[in-house]
């Protein structure tokens, strides 16, 4: 039976000694996130990470925009909160209406505020084997729990399902850094690799890995997040199965999620005590 890679309880650990690095500060770092329109996940989203920053005494402020809004009107937001000494950090809550494009909005979020890491400079950084301002969220928070446990990457075959630009895409690039070998699959890919997988992280949105499917022994990282017909919470690893083969699991919920907003958490500091030197 696999052990549990528990994200609640490493969330309680890590947070709790940044609560106390934040005591510390004279002046508190702030959290600027704009919300566009009423899309009930994002604003599920946002508050939870509103009701985070405050308990850790970050100031933290969200700007709600109708989903009419302007690009332009947007993009002037994001200027003035670039030129604001007060603001730490700005994160722009994805999806945004189709009319405003998604791309513009995050080039012009200044790179030393950029505390989600997509802009096209900490990406850049990220590929060329650099040190991006922050590294982002998800990813950040899925190396921090696999370091909990001790799991080792070096030399190991890890396999990354998805190869979105919030998840597969920078993850494939930290566990390279990490001297990984990585295996990016996606829609197109023949999932039978995940046979040989040593690591297997899964960023899809859909039930997609059986326990047949893994190495005995191998290493389970559940990313995804969705509800199923019965409107229940899931992940796209079937966790029945895949615990009686794994030897370390992530569960939904539970798992990765706590880590995403904990890394939030963790990169606003970051950029804050940059910013100060
Ligand atoms: P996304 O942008 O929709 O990307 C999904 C990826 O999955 C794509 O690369 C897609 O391939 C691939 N894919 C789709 N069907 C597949 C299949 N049958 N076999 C293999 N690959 C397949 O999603 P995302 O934003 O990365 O999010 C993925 C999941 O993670 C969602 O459930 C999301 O809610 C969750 N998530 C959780 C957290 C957290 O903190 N827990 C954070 C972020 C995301 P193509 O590129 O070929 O289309």
């Amino acid at each position: 039976m696999a052990q549990i890679l528990d994200g609640k309880k490493l969330r309680e650990k890590l947070l709790a000694d940044l609560k106390q690095k934040i005591d510390g500060f004279q002046i508190k770092p702030t959290l600027v996130v704009i919300l566009v329109g009423e899309n009930p996940a994002s604003k599920i989203y946002v508050n939870n990470k509103k009701k985070t920053a405050e308990e850790l005494g970050i100031n933290s402020q969200v700007i709600n925009y109708p989903a009419n809004i302007s690009e332009k009107e947007l993009l002037s937001k994001i200027e003035e909160l670039n030129n604001d000494k007060n603001v730490t950090a700005i994160l722009v809550q994805l999806p945004l209406p189709e009319h405003i494009s998604k791309e513009n909005v995050i080039n012009a979020i200044a790179p030393a505020k950029d505390v989600d890491g997509f802009t096209p400079y900490n990406f850049g950084k990220l590929f060329s084997g650099e040190e991006p301002t922050v590294y982002p969220c998800t990813p950040k928070g899925i190396l921090l729990l696999l370091d909990e446990y001790g799991i080792k990457l070096e030399g190991k075959h890890v396999v990354v399902v998805g190869r979105s630009n919030i998840v597969g895409r920078p993850l494939s690039q930290m566990l390279l850094n990490r001297n990984a070998t990585v295996t990016v699959c996606h829609s197109r890919s023949n999932l039978d690799i995940i046979k040989t997988a040593d690591v297997v992280i899964s960023a899809v949105g859909k039930n997609i890995i059986e326990g047949e499917m893994l190495k005995l022994g191998s290493v389970v990282v559940d990313v995804g997040i969705f509800k199923d017909e019965n409107g229940k919470t899931r992940g796209d690893v079937d966790f029945e199965s895949a615990s009686q083969v794994a030897s370390y699991i992530s569960p939904v919920p539970g798992g990765v999620g706590p880590m995403t907003i904990t890394s939030l958490m963790l990169n606003t500091v970051e950029l804050f005590e940059q910013n100060l030197s």
